[in-house]
């Protein structure tokens, strides 16, 4: 994408797009069952009305062939307007853009790259916060690319939205703060943020490369105990998380309690999925999401891992399965 605009965090990095397009009350936004709150979070601060789809069992991102289901039955229902699709990279791996673009495409949707945990990653030549009418990234620590508060940034072609991007960050500014055109927030990047980002910068390529080396090492000691992440053909993931499925529940909750245990962090991204949100009041089922928040488990996942740290944790899970 040609311009980037800056803001204080991923959040209002999908806020301000949702806000400059004027989505509103009565359009319909279409996103993943599985993410972190904040990717519905922002379709609800516009008054917008969240529409969930379901997951691909093995990459954890939506899955095109329901979206389209969602989209046609929204249309037929007649009572929201379809109007964006927010896809989420989870845990690091890009959506299935190939097919979410021509599904945009077709029904005229404005599509949202959510590359909140994708920065850095790839899809063949196209990098992440390359797809989609915008896409939006973090700058949280436990995101790929870091600062050390919060950040986030916005990515378009569009050179006019780019420009509105840049008001609304700063109170809907005209000429300057003082000439405000159209509401907005209070969203700059801090500029010590932006330092330490600048600085980060210079070595994340040799931070990507020991994650990829990280995954790797614990995927081939596990692939024989637990479902291991897969990676589509075609993407290098920058492994925001690396996210493993047990058999069952009871299973997960033993190996995360085990761990815990012997002082290794573990994190359950996500136990919580949108359509079981109280306030949502949603009475659909969507049965992949719902069995992977069971049996998903994260392990800890960085570019300064020794392998005695990992191989520590890999002995732990596999005397778990030997005893
Ligand atoms: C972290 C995250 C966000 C929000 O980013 P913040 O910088 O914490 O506001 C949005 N979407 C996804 C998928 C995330 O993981």
């Amino acid at each position: 994408m040609k311009y980037c605009v800056t803001c204080a965090s991923g959040t209002d990095a999908l806020l301000i797009p949702l806000m400059a397009y004027n989505i509103s009350k009565g359009d319909a936004v279409f996103t993943t069952n599985y993410s972190f709150f904040a990717t519905t979070e922002v379709i609800s601060q516009v008054g917008a009305k969240p529409i969930f789809v379901d997951i691909d069992p093995k990459t954890f991102n939506l899955d095109p062939e329901l979206l389209e289901n969602q989209i046609k039955d929204t249309i037929n229902k007649n009572e929201f307007k379809p109007k964006a699709i927010i896809s989420v990279d989870l845990f690091g791996q890009l959506a299935d853009y190939a097919k979410i673009q021509k599904i945009a495409k077709k029904y005229n949707l404005l599509l949202i790259e959510d590359a909140a945990q994708s920065f850095g990653a790839r899809y063949k030549n196209k990098k992440s916060c390359s797809f989609g009418n915008v896409a939006s990234t973090s700058f949280f620590p436990a995101k790929p690319l870091g600062c050390y508060g919060d950040g986030g940034a916005i990515f378009t072609n569009d050179i006019e939205y780019a420009e509105i991007f840049k008001s609304i960050r700063v109170h809907g500014q005209g000429i300057n703060k003082y000439d405000n055109i159209r509401i907005g927030l209070n969203s700059r990047l801090d500029t010590i943020q932006a330092s330490v980002l600048l600085n980060k910068l210079s070595i994340f390529d040799d931070e990507l490369l020991s994650r990829q080396n990280n995954s790797s090492y614990y995927s081939n000691s596990l692939k024989n105990f637990l479902v291991t992440p897969y990676v589509n053909d075609g993407n290098v993931s920058s492994w925001a998380q690396y996210s493993l499925l047990a058999k069952d529940e009871k299973s997960r909750d033993e190996i995360v309690q085990l761990l815990n245990e012997n002082n290794i962090p573990t994190a359950i991204y996500y136990k919580k999925i949108f359509s079981k949100i109280s306030f949502y009041d949603c009475k659909e089922s969507f049965p992949v999401s719902e069995n992977i928040s069971k049996r998903i488990f994260s392990i800890p996942m960085h570019p300064y891992l020794t392998k005695s740290e990992m191989d520590k944790i890999i002995d732990l899970i596999i005397n778990y399965f030997k005893k």
